[in-house]
């Protein structure tokens, strides 16, 4: 018991939702969640890992959960001004949010890695899980549009995912090592968990991590995915939209198909079951279930149904 592991694959607001259920199911201490960094941005000098500090946030059970992202009674006087000096007023930075950028910057302008500086923030917020960046360098995921080739947060944000999406880049994604420890993990785990989020832009970017979907392929029998789709749509987000892009169909048949080389079982929403024999014709144990977390309970009674399953 003391040695469990389980390993988690996460990306930012579908993934926290997740991994409030879990950790009310396995003790904190023994996961190990490998978050995107895709995301990251620089924004005002400011080094700001937006996935990061979700899942940071919402395990030091900090986070604003209505919007499922930044601090809870958060003020935004700080913006207020920075907005009379930059164009970046669009990205939305609470006072408290503003100093753990202020706190990382610093660390990373130290010499200390990304890693460090997560294992530093969420051990001062009481985090008991071990929060792990992807890798330590900057990775930033672009996408290609007919207004121009923008960051994906200025994609998500400032324009509401609403441009046609032309391509997807992950650039510097070739130079990035993963953590060594990400790979050790991955073997060692008795389970590994990939959350309900993004699947080409948060948990894709971590698949093309060099190294990171090969270790996946070796250990196919203990990975278990929920679904981030539900009857073709997402939840929240441009995943079915970046689907579609890449020619994937857009539902949970389409997100199995990108899993495909190394996913044992997927969990698809009770809605699609339909679509049941169809993943399971990829080699996939496919299981039926409420996947719509709107509530802690129903948190809870996913990760409790995800984990037990054989
Ligand atoms: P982001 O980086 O903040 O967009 O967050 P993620 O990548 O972690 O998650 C986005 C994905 O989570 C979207 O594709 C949503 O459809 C999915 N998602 C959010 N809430 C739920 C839920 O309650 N159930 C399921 N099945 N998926 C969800």
């Amino acid at each position: 018991m003391a040695d469990d592991i389980y390993v988690v694959l996460a990306g930012g607001v579908g993934a926290a939702k997740f991994l409030e259920g879990l950790v009310k199911v396995i003790p904190p201490e023994f996961l190990k969640i490998i978050v995107n960094t895709g995301d990251d941005i620089e924004l005002f000098g400011l080094k700001i890992c937006p996935d990061l500090d979700i899942i940071t946030y919402t395990l030091a059970e900090v986070v604003d959960k209505e919007k499922g992202w930044g601090f809870v009674d958060e003020s935004f006087n700080c913006l207020s001004i920075l907005k009379q000096f930059y164009d970046y007023g669009w990205f939305n930075l609470g006072d408290k949010d503003l100093a753990i950028h202020i706190y990382r910057t610093d660390l990373l302008n130290q010499g200390f890695t990304k890693a460090q500086a997560t294992q530093k923030i969420s051990e001062k917020l009481g985090v008991l899980s071990e929060i792990i960046p992807m890798c330590n360098e900057p990775v930033e995921t672009y996408i290609k549009t007919p207004i121009s080739n923008m960051h994906f947060e200025e994609f998500y944000i400032k324009y509401q995912y609403q441009p046609e999406i032309l391509g997807i880049e992950f650039k510097g994604i070739q130079e990035a090592r993963p953590i060594k420890k990400i790979l050790d993990f991955i073997h060692k785990a008795k389970r590994i968990i990939i959350c309900p989020s993004n699947p080409i832009v948060s948990i894709g970017t971590i698949l093309q991590v060099p190294r990171i979907r090969e270790a996946l392929v070796k250990e196919k029998d203990k990975i278990y995915a929920i679904s981030p789709i539900i009857q073709g749509t997402t939840v929240k987000g441009p995943a079915d939209k970046l689907l579609g892009c890449l020619g994937f169909n857009v539902s949970s048949f389409g997100v199995a198909k990108y899993y495909q080389d190394f996913l044992g079982h997927f969990i698809i929403d009770n809605k699609d079951c339909d679509l049941k024999p169809k993943i399971e014709q990829l080699k996939i144990k496919t299981y039926c279930y409420d996947t719509l977390m709107t509530n802690l309970e129903k948190k809870i009674k996913l990760a409790q149904f995800l984990m037990n399953l054989n």
